[in-house]
């Protein structure tokens, strides 16, 4: 009996049957970093991004996403009185939210997909149903709103509280994944250094399951994304339920989130290669941010217009969705060029030429020396970031819908704009490391970072 438990949890923990196959636990490595990396950062972003993330929902709300209307008005009881507390419902919402997504990933038909190479010589392998399951979510989302099962006016009263829940549930996954790496990783790629606080928020594992599922894609693509897909076209119906139709606004913003979403899910093989899956480990920062951050921050545009009754000029309307579609298609077609030349290993083609690739050979941690193309012509020619340009350009414009006249809207588009300009930092760093002398040569070719001819 002893025996057959052990199994289990071993399965459950590691997704191997037989404890003694098991990855060991990983040994704690020196963290070269500075203060800043190792603690201040970390713990200044922990604590600041909870309350962030619900002042960002009260103040749309309640004070009409005017920041100077909050900062005027707001007194110690009125912020008590504002704040929810986790709730039942809120509870429930999630727990079935969680399940279907589950399901659907577990048993929808979808071939599976070997990602990248980890740094320690693993292949992660994920299934790729990502379009079935956006189709049948929303479909089913939309029948249940139909037949009354679904209410998106108690979405939109509980949204707050179920903000709670989300931040009081993702805390604890996220200490429950960081002893899980300690004690049983699932992979060797699993890092542990002297500095608990870091590995608390970097993450310890790169690739964790539990119960045999791949943590990352259910947590990031299906609850995360997917999420952010239902809460745009919930927070949609309420507003055609309360006002008797949708706005231009609303429709605008929600066409554009909806369709970025969908392209997501078309692309999710594409996403297996991206840093967030490849490279950061599943820490506060990611488990946090995917399950708190996304909702709370990403569906604002949306969250803002739905009480909204100025609208907008529909040549305005017209021009912002076209604007956004060609975003979304350039965004794509960036990251789809540099997957294309990879897959093919170059005998493809890139704006109707023979793409210009430079070889880059690296060694991961088990000794074995491999390599890589890297994109020297078409979008990754512009700049070694271009694909940023676009996605930002699409945020400023799904945004736009909600007015300048109030700040909190624009809060997404600003913090992805601070976010990708790091990120693009990061990325420079950790090639230059990965790659040595080959990124060098690349920098020489391409030498802007995102924008070509600024930085
Ligand atoms: P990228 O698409 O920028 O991928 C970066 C990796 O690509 C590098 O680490 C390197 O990986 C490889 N690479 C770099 N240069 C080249 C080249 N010239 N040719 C071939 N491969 C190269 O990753 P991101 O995760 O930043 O972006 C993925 C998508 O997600 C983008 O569309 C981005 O706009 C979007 N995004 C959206 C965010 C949001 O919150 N809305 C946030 C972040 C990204 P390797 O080690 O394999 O060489």
């Amino acid at each position: 009996m002893m025996q057959l438990l052990a199994m289990v949890f071993s399965w459950a923990m590691t997704g191997r049957l037989d404890p003694s196959e098991r990855p060991p636990p990983p040994a704690v490595t020196p963290l070269e970093a500075s203060a800043v990396r190792r603690w201040a950062g970390p713990l200044g972003l922990m604590l600041a991004t909870p309350p962030l993330a619900l002042l960002a929902w009260m103040i749309t709300v309640h004070f009409d996403g005017s920041v100077t209307d909050f900062a005027r008005s707001i007194t110690w009881e009125r912020f008590v009185a504002l704040v929810p507390g986790p709730s039942v419902p809120a509870v429930r919402v999630l727990l079935g939210w969680v399940l279907f997504q589950g399901l659907l990933l577990k048993f929808l038909p979808g071939e599976s997909f070997k990602g990248p190479v980890t740094p320690a010589g693993n292949q992660p392998e994920y299934k790729l149903n990502g379009v079935a399951a956006w189709l049948v979510t929303h479909l089913a989302l939309l029948v249940g709103v139909r037949l009354g099962v679904l209410s998106p006016r108690t979405l939109w009263e509980h949204f707050g509280s179920l903000l709670v829940t989300l931040n009081l549930v993702a805390l604890a996954l996220c200490v429950f994944l960081y002893w899980k790496g300690l004690r049983y990783p699932s992979t060797t790629d699993a890092v542990r250094t002297d500095h608990r606080l870091f590995d608390f928020f970097q993450g310890v594992e790169l690739h964790p399951t539990l119960f045999g599922m791949n943590v990352k894609q259910l947590v990031h693509c299906r609850l995360s994304m997917m999420g952010w897909s239902a809460l745009v076209l919930l927070f949609s119906a309420y507003q055609a339920e309360l006002h008797g139709g949708l706005s231009r606004a609303m429709t605008a913003t929600a066409s554009l989130i909806t369709l970025y979403l969908f392209k997501f899910f078309v692309w999710e093989a594409g996403y297996f290669t991206s840093l967030d899956i490849m490279h950061d480990r599943f820490g506060y920062y990611l488990c946090w941010g995917l399950f708190t951050w996304v909702p709370a921050v990403y569906a604002l545009p949306a969250l803002s217009l739905v009480e909204r009754r100025e609208d907008l000029h529909p040549v305005l309307a017209f021009l912002i969705v076209v604007g956004g579609v060609v975003s979304i298609w350039v965004n794509y077609a960036a990251d789809a060029q540099r997957q294309r030349v990879r897959a093919t290993q170059g005998n493809t083609t890139v704006w109707g030429q023979r793409p210009e690739v430079l070889p880059a050979r690296y060694t991961t941690a088990d000794g074995v020396e491999r390599e890589n193309l890297l994109l020297v012509s078409g979008f990754w020619g512009l700049a070694r970031h271009f694909h940023y340009v676009p996605e930002l350009t699409l945020a400023y414009l799904w945004t736009a819908p909600a007015g300048f006249s109030r700040a909190l809207p624009w809060f997404y588009a600003v913090y992805l704009t601070i976010l990708l300009v790091d990120r693009a930092r990061r990325d420079d760093q950790r090639c230059a490391k990965k790659y040595g002398p080959a990124w060098e040569a690349y920098c020489q070719r391409v030498p802007w970072k995102i924008l070509p001819g600024v930085w």
